[in-house]
């Protein structure tokens, strides 16, 4: 790393690569990088662990809701997991074990945060502030990746009120350790993927436990198993195992996938949820409130078999509404349901349509790019490669979004992006950009095929779509299709300059 000041005028060290961020995705860069013979790079993560999302989000019951055969990488199985589906301290630790395995820890800068990344267009080089503890550092980079999380930005609605709550109050991202439950009155924001996992485990200590419901999700049976050691023993012995599991899981998951593009087709699932229904809740009045009213698919899919029966305990108390207001230690639901409450848990989910990366980058036109998504939600060629942002690749970025594991699709991307890195290296690429029109005609297609599915068309308000109503998450093919298109990088799709810097040739 080059420091902004040093005694001694050095020349600034260039790498070839900067990734930013070690979570799943950098990791995954890292790993494919060295395997591939790319040696020239480095990580900057801002946090002093490797993990992302799994080093974050620590609340009770966390853990991944796609089986853990395949929510691990491709090159990386693990015959630990104590579940069918693991919890998060496990991913955590498998995250630091592959990290330490493939010698990546070495090369990741911690505690190094990306403040601003410009591009100097006369030295076709992207310039990377960053910070270290109190400490300013500059980075030298011909190109960069962006692996800094597609959900990680916890979000929490601006109340009237919400100044006047003197509880304590936190989001399920920033789960708050210290702050014993056992006896307080609790008031739940939100039935998303993190509140349908917590609220099972908080309702036994708390002394009420009130659950704001804006839409009730759709919860399918979750099809769990505790991995006892003699499992465990067997699948480490016979890898067979796990790569039979791994093809059965994703053959389902294909499955639910093609009914996402074809809603008709997943009747038969929303018949298992609704036999969920049927048999956990016996309120009628409580099945009603909790029975969604949009198509099975349009919302993220949610997996338990304990949400249920939390929210029919004595203590709890499911509200159809939203929270509207605070008043005091009051919170207020729309429909005027008021109680008076200890803490406020945010399960309210993140904000993901705005990437928290776009306040930290300029595109080659000096725009920043959070002002040129601030009207709409970003674009982009397979998800990676953005206008006007040369020599650069998004990991998880928008429209790649497949009912998936996020680790199947980060790994795909990220075979694209590396072929796309060495194309640049080799070829003595001084300057590449994907070319505005395959952008346009891409995201047309991808918008227009998005029109039938079920993200679109379920009836319902998802974080796939942004404030304009635009589907900036999904992809609407399959997971095969996916692959295919990352299968190898297209230089046709890209406008590309060679040469040094200063005597550009156009391609
Ligand atoms: C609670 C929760 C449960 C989930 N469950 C599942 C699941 O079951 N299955 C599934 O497929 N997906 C799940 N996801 C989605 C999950 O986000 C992805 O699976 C995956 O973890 C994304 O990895 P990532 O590396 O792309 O991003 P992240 O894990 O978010 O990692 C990004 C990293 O970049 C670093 N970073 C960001 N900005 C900067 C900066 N400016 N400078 C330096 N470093 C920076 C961050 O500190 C972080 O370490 C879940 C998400 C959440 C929040």
């Amino acid at each position: 790393m080059a420091k902004a000041k040093q005694g001694v005028a050095a020349e600034p060290r260039i790498y070839d690569t900067l990734i930013v961020g070690a979570g799943i995705s950098g990791l995954c860069a890292a790993i494919k990088m060295k395997t591939a013979g790319y040696h020239d790079f480095r990580i900057i993560e801002k946090a002093q662990r490797v993990g992302g999302t799994w080093r974050e989000n620590t609340y009770p019951g966390c853990g991944c809701d796609v089986p853990s055969s395949l929510y691990s990488f491709s090159f990386a199985p693990s015959s630990k997991w104590s579940h069918l589906f693991a919890r998060q301290p496990e991913i955590l630790s498998y995250l630091e074990e592959v990290s330490a395995d493939f010698g990546i820890n070495e090369l990741i800068d911690f505690g190094t945060e990306l403040d601003n990344a410009r591009w100097d267009e006369n030295q076709a080089l992207w310039v990377l502030d960053t910070s270290v503890g109190g400490n300013k550092a500059q980075i030298l980079a011909r190109s960069v990746v962006f692996a800094t999380g597609p959900i990680t930005e916890a979000q929490i609605p601006a109340l009237p009120g919400l100044e006047t709550f003197k509880g304590e109050m936190f989001h399920s991202a920033k789960w708050n350790h210290d702050y014993d439950l056992t006896g307080k009155r609790v008031a739940v924001i939100g039935t998303g993927a993190s509140a349908i996992q917590f609220v099972p485990q908080i309702q036994p200590k708390v002394k009420e436990l009130h659950v704001f419901q804006r839409t009730a999700p759709w919860v399918l049976p979750k099809p769990d198993m505790n991995l006892g050691d003699t499992s465990k023993q067997l699948i480490d012995k016979l890898p067979v195992i796990q790569q039979v599991w791994r093809q059965t899981v994703a053959q389902s998951l294909n499955a639910i996938n093609f009914g996402l593009r074809n809603p008709a087709a997943l009747k038969p699932v929303s018949a298992a949820a609704r036999q969920l229904l049927r048999v956990q809740v016996k309120d009628r009045a409580l099945r009603k409130a909790v029975t969604p009213d949009f198509t099975l698919g349009c919302k993220r899919i949610l997996f338990a078999n304990n949400y249920y029966p939390a929210l029919q305990a004595d203590n709890a108390n499911l509200i159809p509404h939203g929270l509207v207001a605070v008043d005091g230690n009051t919170v207020i639901a729309a429909n005027g349901e008021r109680h008076e409450v200890d803490v406020i848990i945010w399960g309210t989910g993140f904000e993901v349509s705005h990437p928290p990366i776009g306040r930290r980058v300029m595109n080659a036109r000096g725009e920043r790019l959070s002002e040129v998504w601030k009207n709409s939600s970003p674009e982009a060629f397979l998800g990676a490669a953005l206008k006007d942002v040369p020599n650069a690749f998004l990991v998880l970025g928008p429209n790649v979004l497949v009912y998936d594991s996020f680790i199947s699709l980060a790994e795909a991307q990220l075979d694209y992006i590396i072929d796309g890195l060495k194309t640049i290296k080799a070829r003595g690429i001084s300057r590449l950009t994907v070319n505005p029109t395959v952008l346009a005609r891409h995201n047309a297609r991808v918008q227009k095929h998005l029109k039938t599915t079920v993200f679109n068309s379920g009836g319902c308000k998802s974080y796939y779509l942004d404030q304009n109503g635009r589907n900036f998450a999904a992809w609407p093919w399959s997971l095969k299709a996916l692959r295919q298109r990352l299968s190898s990088f297209n230089l046709a799709d890209y406008d590309v300059h060679y040469g040094s810097a200063q005597k550009r040739t156009a391609a």
